[in-house]
């Protein structure tokens, strides 16, 4: 695999904004592994950097601190792309809502700054879309070619609306031959180096049960998702970027095994033996009651299919934040967050995270990693 990131004998450079996130991170090491050279671009809002740490000594790793809804930094337009992806965003409902008006904008003016790029350097571009964009939906299982049943002004809509709207602007640049663009819609995906104060449903229910706190089922839990494991998930996005042409329409990536969120809760008290009790919260609004891909374009099209089984999947997701909440010392902070060696707390700290004021870094290439604003 690692030849089919050279071409002329260089290595291959893709920039992976939302390259310190959950599933970007894992989408960086899945590329530095078939021998590209990557450029992570985080604005560091929900993404981390202790899970870009075993990279920064990597010699075709470099990490750029930038927030895509700012001009992007003018170097990257002279450096030889080969492919965008766009990750960047914040993902899980609580942190996407924390800052509505910048989710939005994250969504629409920060796909546009990373789709201009793609065109001024003929870079192959792949978005990073999501299952929100059909809404609680009336088509079960969701088909790409089902529009959706969409809230536009309800708390959901800054991040639904927003990653709509971003389709549209894809697909606009395919259709004007302004970029080579592929859409990947992401459905629920869990694994390690998701965030413990995500908000999710996988990662509080397993913090919940390994601490023996309360596990807060919202609603009767009889709501339904279908859980990806994130190397499956990116093995899909890898897949999709390799297709030699454009699919003819956005993609599902996704787990079609449904449960609902109650049965996920037993699961993982069986897997932990956590002796937790099962508490309700309201059902936030909006929630989507049924949700499943239909991945027979996938199938088709990247000859793709999750291959981990749940149990599986969560008994390493268990193990990892087992680790995570033994190396815990302290409540992270932002500030703590970006001493070299600092403790991730694993839990329940209820920090969402708010907008925090971020500008473009400049990028240099050359031996200086893990780029910092002003540094450059
Ligand atoms: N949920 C829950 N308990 C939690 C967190 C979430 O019951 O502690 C529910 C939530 O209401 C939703 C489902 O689990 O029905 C999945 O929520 P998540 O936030 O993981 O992702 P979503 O698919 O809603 O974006």
């Amino acid at each position: 695999m690692r030849g089919e990131q050279v071409r002329n004998g260089r290595h291959k450079t893709v920039l992976v904004a939302g390259g310190a996130g959950f599933l970007g991170s894992h989408l960086c090491d899945a590329l530095l592994a078939e021998g590209a050279e990557v450029l992570c671009l985080d604005s560091f809002l929900t993404g981390r950097r202790q899970n870009l740490r075993h990279l920064e000594r990597d010699p075709r790793f470099t990490l750029i601190e930038a927030d895509i809804t700012d001009p992007l930094p003018p170097s990257l337009a002279k450096i030889h792309l080969d492919a965008v992806f766009n990750l960047a965003c914040a993902a899980s409902p609580p942190h996407y809502q924390a800052d509505p008006e910048h989710t939005l904008l994250t969504c629409v003016l920060g796909t546009r700054n990373l789709l201009r790029l793609a065109e001024s350097t003929g870079a192959r571009f792949v978005q990073a879309s999501t299952s929100e964009v059909y809404g609680d939906p009336e088509v079960h299982p969701q088909i790409e070619s089902y529009w959706g049943n969409v809230n536009p002004t309800g708390p959901r809509a800054c991040y639904d609306e927003g990653k709509r709207a971003a389709e549209t602007l894809c697909f606009d640049y395919l259709r004007a031959g302004r970029a080579d663009v592929r859409v990947a819609r992401i459905f629920n995906t869990y694994g390690p180096r998701m965030r413990a104060d995500d908000g999710r449903v996988v990662s509080n229910i397993i913090t919940q049960a390994l601490s023996g706190a309360d596990i807060t089922l919202y609603g009767d839990g009889t709501q339904t998702r279908s859980f990806c494991y994130v190397s499956d998930l990116i093995e899909g996005m890898m897949r999709l970027r390799a297709l030699a042409t454009p699919a003819p329409s956005a993609v599902n990536l996704g787990n079609p095994v449904e449960l609902n969120v109650a049965e996920l809760a037993e699961r993982v008290l069986t897997l932990t033996g956590s002796s937790s009790t099962i508490v309700r919260r309201p059902l936030p609004v909006d929630d989507p009651r049924r949700r499943r891909p239909d991945i027979s374009m996938a199938r088709r099209l990247l000859g793709w299919q999750p291959r981990v089984p749940l149990e599986a999947g969560l008994k390493a997701s268990i193990a990892w934040f087992a680790e995570e909440m033994r190396m815990a010392e302290y409540v992270r902070t932002p500030a703590n967050d970006d001493q070299p060696g600092a403790a991730v707390l694993v839990g329940l700290a209820e920090d969402t995270p708010q907008r925090r004021s971020t500008r473009s870094a400049g990028y240099a290439p050359g031996p200086q990693r893990m780029a910092r604003r002003g540094e450059d």
